[in-house]
């Protein structure tokens, strides 16, 4: 099954992948994951991403669209994969379609979890990251069993640069502006599962598990 999580920044997206690819046995592809392990290895592309991550910003189309084209060709995505924050301009959306296009594969939903803004800005204060892992928790939300410890790794947990406020504003205007479009797009292609955001994780995640049938 080939899958798109789309919502807000904050709305749950890594939170609900996790879960999935639990359940459905297909990777997690977070272009955010992809990125922010390029920064800490100081890659080139690591190098050209961080400001715009910093700022609340998009990293140019041209690179991410380039992470993904490898990442969905590895054996593990075979069967299918969960893209978690990509695509996230309209631009992505067409190189995905072509690429997918080119491997005779389609995507199968594209679940829209959403929630509003005061909803985001909490969330978002409020996570921590597992440094390991990327198993995201929230200090009151969704606390991890033991302070700053990961529940399913044991690695630290930290607080991302870009869930300060300042950023958070940013990454809320960037999403309203370039990402938001495409809600309208896949909807016209009849792939879009608007999914509500709000409550706890369980029951955010049955109501993926009914869409998806
Ligand atoms: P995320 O972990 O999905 O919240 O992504 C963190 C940051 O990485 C974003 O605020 C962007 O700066 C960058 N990023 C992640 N995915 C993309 C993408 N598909 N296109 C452009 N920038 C991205």
């Amino acid at each position: 099954m080939n899958l798109i999580l789309l919502g807000p920044p904050g709305v749950g997206k890594g939170t609900q992948a996790k879960r999935l690819t639990e359940t459905r046995s297909i990777p997690q592809i977070s272009t955010g994951d992809m990125l922010r392990a390029a920064v800490k290895a100081g890659t080139p592309l690591g190098k050209e991403a961080k400001g715009h991550m910093d700022a609340g910003g998009l990293v140019p189309d041209g690179v991410v669209v380039g992470l993904v084209a490898e990442r969905i060709r590895e054996p593990d995505a075979k069967d299918g994969f969960l893209l978690d924050g990509f695509p996230r301009t309209v631009a992505q959306a067409d190189a995905l379609g072509v690429m997918l296009e080119k491997q005779r594969r389609a995507l199968d939903h594209v679940l829209c979890l959403t929630a509003d803004n005061d909803e985001l800005v909490k969330r978002l204060s409020g996570r921590r990251t597992c440094t390991q892992c990327n198993t995201p928790f929230h200090v009151t939300f969704n606390p991890p069993k033991n302070a700053n410890v990961c529940d399913a790794c044991g690695g630290e947990l930290y607080q991302r640069d870009d869930d300060r406020e300042e950023a958070i504003r940013a990454r809320l205007k960037t999403y309203e502006a370039q990402t938001k479009p495409l809600i309208d797009y896949y909807r016209a292609k009849g792939l879009l599962r608007p999914i509500d955001g709000l409550g706890a994780v369980d029951q955010v995640f049955g109501r993926i598990a009914r869409a998806l049938g």
